[in-house]
Parts: C-alpha cells; sequence; structure tokens
C-alpha cells in the first residue's frame, strides 16, 4: 500500500484559508463554466466506460442537460448541485480544504502502542491500511463528502475506488484532474462516475475491496451491509439519514432560536442528513415561536443559485422534487396545519416553496420521515420528560439540538438524546475535528476527527520473544 502525503495545493484553494467571509470578498461566479473531465478517473488516466455508455448530468436550476457526464471549473459545484454559490463558495469549500489539511496533519502521527504483556515479551501494535476502500458519496455536499471520505483513507495510507453520486459527478472529476496534476501516484485515487445498482452495487460486493464507506439512504444502506455479508465481510461503515429533533425550552431566547431553527431545516434546500427536521416548542412560547418561524420562512429569497442574495436555490432533481410535493400533501391530509409555502416555486427547474407545518402530531409521515427538502415540522411539548422520550421515539439517531439558557436542562436533554451529534444553543456546527456519525438506523462508524482514522486502520498486534540471558 502506498502512504500518500498531501499536497498542500492538491485542490489548489489555499488562499480559502481564513474562516471569515463578506460577501465582498466572494469572487463573481462563472455562471457557464466549461466542463472538461467527463470520464472515468483509473489509474491516473481518462477512461472511457467499456460499454461506451454516458449519462446525462442536469442542472436543478433549469432542468437542461448540462453534459453527458463530464467537467469542471471552481464554479461547478453550483452548476452541477444547484446550492447558492455563495454558500459553495463560503461553506463548502474552505470545510474541504480544511478536512484535507486537518487530515495531512495526521499521516505521520497516527501511532501504535507499546503494551506491557506478561512474560518476557515486547509487544507493539502497528497501524495500517485496510487496502482497497469503496467510497460511495451522495449529492447534497459532493466536494465535502469527497473530502470526508478521501481525506482520512490517504492519510492512513490506502488506495480508493470511489463512485460519485449521477447527479453530481462533475467537481469530484476536476478534483481528479488536480490529483494527478499534483503527482498522486497513479491507482491510489480513482474517481467512478456511475449508477448505484451498476457501479456502486458492483464496488460494494467485490471480493477484492477490503472496506466500503457509504453516505446515502437508510434504503441502500441496508443493501451495503447485506451485500458485505453475502461477499467478503469487508469492513463497513454507514452514514445514512436522520430525523433529527431540535428542542427549544421556553426559556430560550427567542430569537436566536427561530434563526438557528430556520437555518437547521432549510440549510442546503433542507438536503442534509442531520437537517432539524422535527423541530419541538415548549408549550408556553409555542404561538409566537410559530408565527416567528413562518414569518422567517416567508422572508427566505429562493432563486438562481448563481445570484449572491439566493439563500435557497433548486432541489437536486425531478424525483426528490415529486417526493417532496408528497411529503407536503401527505402532511396537509393527515391534518398538519400548513402555515406557508406548500408550492412549487417557479415554472422551470426544481424548485420549491419555504414551507412550515405546524401542529404537527408525531405518528405523522411528515414527523416519521425523511423529507430531505425545505419543509419544517413544528410539534408541541410541555416537559422535558416528555420531549426526551418523543425525541427517541425515532428509529434514527443522528443529531439532535437543545436551545435553553439553562445549562442543567441542556445537560439533563442532551445526555437522555440517543444521537450521535447534539448541539446545544447552534446547529451543524462541523469541525473537522470533531466525529459526526448516527446511532441507531443513522448508520455506524464515525467520519471526522481522530475517531474517523479508525475506520481506515487495521490494527496488527506484534510479540516479540525477549530472551533473558545471552546465548
Ligand atoms: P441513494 O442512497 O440512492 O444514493 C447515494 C449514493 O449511493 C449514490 O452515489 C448512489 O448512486 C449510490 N447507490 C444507490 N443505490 C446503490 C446500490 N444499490 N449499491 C451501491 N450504491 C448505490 O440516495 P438518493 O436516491 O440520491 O436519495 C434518496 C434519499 O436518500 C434522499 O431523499 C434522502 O432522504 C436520502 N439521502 C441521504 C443523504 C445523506 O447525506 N445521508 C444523502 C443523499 C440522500
Ligand atoms: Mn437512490
Amino acid at each position: 500500500m502506498i502512504r500518500v502525503v498531501f499536497s498542500r495545493t492538491l485542490l489548489g484553494f489555499n488562499r480559502l484559508s481564513v474562516c471569515h467571509y463578506s460577501s465582498a470578498a466572494i469572487p463573481a461566479p462563472n455562471t457557464q463554466p466549461e466542463v472538461h473531465y467527463k470520464k472515468l478517473f483509473i489509474n491516473n488516466e481518462w477512461q472511457d466506460a467499456t460499454s461506451r455508455k454516458t449519462f446525462p448530468v442536469i442542472n436543478p436550476a433549469t432542468g437542461e442537460v448540462i453534459c453527458q457526464v463530464a467537467e469542471a471549473d471552481q464554479e461547478l459545484e453550483t452548476l452541477d448541485n444547484g446550492k447558492p454559490y455563495a454558500v459553495a463558495y463560503t461553506v463548502d469549500l474552505p470545510n474541504v480544504v480544511k478536512c484535507l489539511r486537518y487530515y495531512a496533519g495526521w499521516a505521520d502521527k497516527w501511532e501504535g502502542k507499546t503494551i506491557p504483556i506478561d512474560g518476557d515479551y515486547f509487544c507493539y501494535t502497528r497501524h495500517e491500511p485496510v487496502g482497497v476502500c469503496g467510497q460511495i458519496i451522495p449529492w447534497n455536499f459532493p466536494l465535502l463528502m469527497l473530502a470526508w471520505k478521501i481525506s482520512p483513507a490517504l492519510a492512513t495510507g490506502n488506495t480508493i475506488v470511489m463512485k460519485v453520486a449521477e447527479q453530481t459527478p462533475l467537481t469530484a472529476l476536476y478534483v481528479a484532474n488536480l490529483i494527478k496534476e499534483v503527482g498522486f501516484p497513479e491507482g491510489v485515487v480513482n474517481i467512478l462516475p456511475g449508477m448505484g445498482p451498476t457501479a456502486g452495487a458492483a464496488i460494494v460486493k467485490h471480493m477484492d475491496v477490503d472496506k466500503v464507506a457509504f453516505t446515502g439512504s437508510t434504503e441502500v444502506g441496508h443493501l451495503i451491509q447485506q451485500a458485505s455479508g453475502a461477499s467478503n465481510l469487508k469492513r463497513v461503515t454507514l452514514e445514512l439519514g436522520g430525523k433529527s429533533p431540535n428542542i427549544i425550552l421556553s426559556d430560550a431566547d427567542m430569537e436566536d432560536a427561530v434563526e438557528q431553527s430556520h437555518f437547521a431545516l432549510f440549510f442546503n434546500q433542507g438536503q442534509c442528513c442531520c437537517a432539524g427536521s422535527r423541530t419541538y416548542v415548549q408549550a408556553d412560547i409555542y404561538d409566537e415561536f410559530l408565527e416567528r418561524s413562518v414569518e422567517r420562512a416567508k422572508r427566505r429569497v429562493v432563486g438562481n443559485p448563481f445570484d449572491l442574495k439566493t439563500e435557497q436555490g433548486p432541489q437536486i432533481d425531478q424525483m426528490s422534487f415529486n417526493k417532496i410535493l408528497g411529503y407536503i400533501s401527505s402532511g396537509k391530509r393527515e391534518g398538519a396545519k400548513l402555515m406557508c409555502g406548500g408550492e412549487v416555486a417557479s415554472d422551470r427547474g426544481y424548485f420549491i416553496q419555504p414551507t412550515v407545518f405546524g401542529d404537527v402530531q408525531d405518528n405523522m409521515a411528515i414527523a416519521r420521515e425523511e423529507i430531505f427538502g425545505p419543509v419544517m415540522q413544528i410539534l408541541k411539548f410541555k416537559t422535558m420528560e416528555e420531549v426526551v422520550t418523543r425525541a427517541n421515539d425515532s428509529k434514527y439517531g443522528l443529531a439532535a439540538a437543545v436551545f435553553t439558557k439553562d445549562i442543567d436542562k441542556a445537560n439533563y436533554i442532551s445526555n437522555g438524546l440517543r444521537a450521535g451529534t447534539v448541539w446545544i444553543n447552534c446547529y451543524d456546527v462541523f469541525g473537522a475535528q470533531a466525529p459526526f456519525g448516527g446511532y441507531k438506523a443513522s448508520g455506524n462508524g464515525r467520519e471526522l476527527g481522530e475517531y474517523g482514522l479508525e475506520n481506515y486502520t487495521e490494527i496488527k498486534t506484534v510479540t516479540i520473544k525477549v530472551p533473558q540471558k545471552n546465548s
């Protein structure tokens, strides 16, 4: 296995290392970047599929075909995914760079131990690479998911076969070219655009793949775990869906809680695995919170993702768009109160109005299932004991949040929640240094931080007999 030390210029984004961005500092977007890379990236070469098949990549803001799989520029993420350019530039990119740098720092620091076992032996552990890592990523944060996956795998000396999402292959293929340019040995990173049931499934059942790391739907997570069991028991880590509770106590700072809860749900068009999609509000502040949340949702700026004022772009594709509209109908049918939105927001592209449902009940589909769209569910609760029980009554356990000024209440709730991440008086705060992952059906394993290295490491125990006399 080849140990690769990152080049600081891997992505050519060194200028992005500062963390504060004013919109004045964001360069004007190139709204029609050229796409150069449309092929499979294997052994540092661009190759056609053996079948010669290509597939179209759609611009979600217009529904038009961008190209038959392929190419890039730094603005590509917006074109391909539909996320606002300002967000891609100030959130996704800096976090990509931080993640790569953070794990580059680990490459020579992930140490084994010497262990004092009984008897006359010298015992130590070596941290070795797992081997060939299949990595399958989704479309909601195409570049960031790539960084979360390749960084720890490379820092620990593995090789990678990555399948990027069919909706958003362009930035990964651009990165592939940078990987070659910067001098990675051939075959260390291979990037395959392709479909899940074919390219994805082939990686997962392959006998020479030692590990699969997957981020995406819970449904496909089940398939991956099964395929591992049916093939070579490859190691599997999964980062799946969620229905994360966001709990607002009556002593919370109202204005801040409303804004953070809005962000918790609507960020990235609602397309976040950890979206705060069950907003539980304590009874005595419920009416005011609901009213203010509706007022905030109505002010959300929906439109062209290349416009710097835009807060919300289109949903990723037609299928997701239809699914979200289906959940909105189901919410109305099941008796939740539609407070605003609920409609398509433009005559082309996949735009949906910011939507808020009040009086949501725990058993409604919109309160149980992942919508993955700009649809907020607000639920009422009375006591802390009650809300912890209701929050935990879900097959998921990815993230959660609590808003309160009372540290004892914050501790009581955060200790009681079965979730991999709990945010207190904030939401969606990530550090490359801090682990992220799910309890229950939200997945297994943790990404990021020192914990993230464990997924990519085999531990070898070496025991040496130490003779007590010179012979
Ligand atoms: P998906 O799980 O089908 O796709 C994610 C990745 O898995 C893609 O690269 C896809 O090609 C691949 N894939 C699909 N089927 C596969 C298979 N049988 N074997 C191997 N790989 C396979 O997700 P989707 O269809 O894009 O979205 C459906 C829903 O999943 C969304 O509405 C949302 O609820 C959820 N989702 C969650 C996340 C997350 O971050 N956890 C991301 C995307 C989607
Ligand atoms: Mn799918």
